[in-house]
């Protein structure tokens, strides 16, 4: 095998994790994945060879730095479906060429100056190799005890070496940051997420992506009686998205006029819960034009008074289409954390005129009456208002990094 530099090869070693619990039907995750990490990587601009091997994946960049591996390896930490993104070295099937790797892997590691404790775990994928993998384990250490004089603590150790020996070769790391887990995009389906400008939305957008729905986007403008600024957090917000999947689309519903219907049509106390009905039933059809088999919000059990169980009943009475609500559970500070940790918070509270401010009655309904909403959605002509509403869609492309 070539070999970069005197240590050996730098790729990307990716742990799987719920993919390798799939039983007949792993082999079409692991297709998906790879095709989600080719994609993801086309944008860096590098050429990557894949290796599938039995519950991990090998990147390499050939004739590729460390540098230009790490710029590959940081875009795979957004992909779905991989548990821990190890930047690894990847060397000659030999225990010299394995323990020299080990010994800079220990010499570059931050806590090696402060003598912090190590261990090392070694196996084998392939069992031909002659050295069993507590052998090579002891051998690797005592060379690094000898080295370095640091303590070994096999229970905590805040330095592990990992070495495994597979078929043609052997990869020896360290910890490597975690991955998004979850599984690959596109795996389970495909979504249409309601997109407000708020803080909800986006993170309920990612979860459902976690769990491998390929989502668009639809948002719902004021327009014409707002500006147009909601309209660009919602672009910021799904273009910040984009990087979970790739190719995203955002649709956008100017909806004012749709408002004011609504606000004459009936009690103002109901217009919230209307609203949102007619938000889900113009979702719909977007959404089966698109082949969406269900609709994603970002409500949450109590938050504020539209979100109560009898409204969420009275709003799941609106589509025939299943309404997920992954932060259903969620209290708003572990909404924000997984915000702030996705990059969409600091988007989110951009100031902007959100379309509902339109007819925020002072006291919504926190008990909707579905018989009381039918009503206002026959005075609308609800079913032909939401067929206009969604055949006037605008499409927009998100791409994430671009401008
Ligand atoms: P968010 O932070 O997502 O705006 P919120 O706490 O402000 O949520 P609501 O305004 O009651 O709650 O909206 C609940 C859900 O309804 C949102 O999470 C979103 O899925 C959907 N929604 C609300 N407004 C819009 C809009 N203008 N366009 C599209 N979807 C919307
Ligand atoms: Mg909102």
């Amino acid at each position: 095998m070539t070999v970069a530099n005197a240590i050996g090869e730098p790729c990307v070693l990716l742990k799987l994790g719920e993919i390798v619990l799939k039983g007949k039907n792993r082999h079409q995750f692991e297709q998906r994945l790879q095709s989600n990490i080719r994609k993801a990587v086309a944008s860096t601009g590098f050429r990557i060879d894949l290796w599938q091997r039995s519950g991990v994946i090998v990147v390499r960049v050939p004739g590729g730095t460390p540098e230009e591996v790490e710029t590959v390896a940081r875009r795979l930490e957004d992909v779905m479906g991989i548990v821990i993104v190890h930047r690894v070295w990847r060397v000659a099937k030999t225990v010299e060429a394995t323990t020299q790797a080990a010994l800079d892997v220990v010499a570059q590691h931050p806590l090696t100056a402060t003598g912090g404790s190590f261990a090392v775990r070694a196996r084998r994928r392939d069992k031909r190799f002659p050295v069993t993998s507590s052998d090579l384990g002891t051998s690797i250490g005592s060379e690094i005890n000898v080295k370095f004089g640091l303590p070994v603590n096999l229970k905590r150790p805040a330095i592990t070496v990992s070495i495994e020996v597979d078929r043609d070769e052997v990869f020896v790391y360290t910890d490597g940051p975690l991955g998004q887990g979850g599984l690959p995009v596109g795996s389970s389906g495909r979504g249409l997420v309601l997109m407000s400008g708020g803080i909800d939305s986006p993170v309920a957008a990612y979860r459902m992506m976690r769990r491998g729905l390929r989502v668009d986007f639809l948002h719902f403008s004021g327009m014409p009686f707002t500006g147009p600024e909601s309209i660009y957090k919602a672009y910021a917000l799904v273009r910040e998205l984009d990087k979970f999947q790739g190719d995203s689309r955002l649709y956008v519903v100017p909806f004012g006029k749709a408002q004011q219907q609504i606000k004459s049509a009936g009690d103002d106390r109901l217009a919230i819960i209307a609203q949102r009905r007619l938000m889900l039933k113009t979702a719909e059809i977007v959404a089966e034009r698109r082949r969406g088999g269900a609709l994603i919000t970002g409500d949450s059990l109590g938050q504020v008074a539209s979100q109560t169980l009898v409204n969420m009943t009275a709003l799941d009475d609106a589509v025939d289409l299943p309404i997920l609500r992954p932060l259903v559970g969620m209290d708003k500070s572990e909404i924000m954390d997984q915000a702030r940790r996705i990059a969409t918070l600091s988007i989110s509270e951009l100031p902007d005129e959100d379309c509902c401010s339109i007819l925020a009655p002072r006291r919504p309904e926190t008990a909707a009456k579905i018989a009381d909403l039918r009503q206002i959605e026959k005075r609308l002509d609800a079913e032909e208002l939401a067929e206009q509403l969604a055949d006037s869609v605008q499409e927009h492309r998100p791409v994430y990094g671009s401008d």
